[in-house]
């Protein structure tokens, strides 16, 4: 029996193959992926100092572990370098399998900057546990117990890492062009309120400007910004974005967007061939609107469907509305950004109640499309989001 192949071993590529597994005990599963195939939930990363956990210990599974858990075979550092969706092979760093089904669930790659200086290649960024590994390792050498970290861009990951790091006794910089931290995705007033939190837990917000270069100085970095400062860090992170990673998709002709483009069922442009998680583009909306969508939710969501579509019960992808949960225990925001189509014309309204704001997006219709609320807890979260699509 040909097997299900599934690339990737991340949050994605495991969630589905946990939710195959409940529905088929007997279906052929082979995931390739060129790590070591560990598990861990990569959103731990950005406040483990909190959790007060090493790289290591944030692994709760080894690959073998997960193989007996999910009943697939598992192939570690294995890469996959091509793959042809006609005679429906994949070629790997370690020979060629045979599907019956493809999912590629690639993830996404760090956004790199266009940096000048002789360290620019010193910049580190976080967006896998061996990055984590990294860091950490950069961060605290010979035991120290405070590093100067420059953060380039404030946005959910930068945040969440300066008051991490910030707490845990290290000297944190935010580095961005926009006039607040976490500009993309919260409003104006939440920004505000983060912005004041993170500058009372000592994080160093230098907004308004961008890094332009590194370089190395004694001791560390020399971090230059384009409205001519700089600053001297031993460590610099950049949180500027993700891409999803197209490389194998587009090497196949498969439609790519900014993402793979899936349908409602987490199908691609070619047949018998999956996509979900940060690799993939999906369809948003009954407009034909698409986007990438990097958080946990989606993919649990596409997980289930695409699992049932693989076993023969043909499922569309749920895509509820779902609150980004922002860890920053200084400011704890709970976050549904309205859809990018509603912005230009749509507004804030901001209220608030004792310490805390709550921000609802209205569209040009009136409809509540979105909101943002701090400090959050669950049951103003659920109030919220009972109110979502419903009419001022
Ligand atoms: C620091 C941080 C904090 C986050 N916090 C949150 C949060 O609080 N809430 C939230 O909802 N989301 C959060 N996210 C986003 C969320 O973690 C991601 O959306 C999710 O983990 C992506 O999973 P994935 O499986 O799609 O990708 P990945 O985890 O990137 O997995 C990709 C896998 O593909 C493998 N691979 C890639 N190329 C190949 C190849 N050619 N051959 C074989 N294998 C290959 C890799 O080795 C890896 O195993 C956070 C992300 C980061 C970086």
């Amino acid at each position: 029996m040909k097997p299900i192949i599934i690339i990737g071993a991340g949050m994605a590529a495991y969630s589905l193959a946990r939710e195959v597994r409940k529905l088929d005990k007997a279906a052929a599963l082979l995931i390739i992926t060129a790590d070591d195939g560990g598990f861990y939930s990569k959103p731990m990363l950005s406040n483990a100092f909190a959790q007060k956990k090493l790289a290591a210990q944030l692994v709760s599974q080894s690959a073998v572990q997960m193989a007996e858990q999910v009943g697939a075979n598992i192939l570690t550092k294995t890469r996959v370098t091509h793959f042809d969706t006609g005679r429906k092979v994949v070629d790997t760093s370690s020979g060629t399998f045979e599907y019956a089904k493809l999912v590629i669930a690639v993830g996404a790659r760090a956004i790199r900057l266009g940096l000048a200086g002789d360290a620019s290649d010193q910049v580190l960024s976080v967006n896998h546990i061996d990055d984590y590994a990294t860091f950490r390792a950069r961060l605290l050498p010979d035991q120290r117990a405070s590093a100067r970290v420059a953060i380039i861009g404030a946005g959910l990951i930068g945040c969440e890492f300066a008051d991490d790091l910030a707490t845990h006794g290290h000297h944190a910089t935010l580095i961005d062009p926009n006039a607040v931290p976490l500009s993309a995705l919260a409003a104006p007033a939440l920004s505000q309120g983060l912005q004041a939190a993170l500058s009372a837990h000592g994080v160093d917000l230098r907004l308004g400007t961008t890094a332009t270069g590194v370089e190395h100085a004694e001791g560390g970095f020399k971090v230059t910004l384009a409205n001519g400062d700089a600053l001297v860090a031993d460590v610099v992170l950049s949180a500027v974005g993700l891409r999803p990673d197209l490389t194998l998709a587009q090497a196949a002709q498969l439609a790519t967007g900014r993402g793979i483009i899936v349908d409602n069922h987490g199908r691609t442009s070619a047949a018998d061939v999956y996509a979900l998680g940060d690799c993939a583009e999906y369809r948003i909306d009954n407009q034909g609107r698409t986007s990438p969508l990097p958080y946990i939710a989606p993919i649990l969501a596409a997980a289930r469907a695409i699992a049932k579509t693989l076993t023969g019960e043909d499922t569309e992808i749920d895509l509820k509305d779902s609150p980004v949960i922002v860890k920053t225990p200084s400011y704890p925001l709970a976050l549904v950004p309205p859809p990018q189509h509603a912005v230009a014309a749509g507004r804030w309204e901001t209220e608030t109640d004792g310490d805390r704001t709550i921000c609802r997006f209205f569209d040009e219709h009136g409809v509540m499309v979105g909101f943002g609320v701090a400090p959050q807890e669950s049951k103003i979260r659920q109030t919220l989001m009972a109110a979502l699509g419903t009419a001022a």
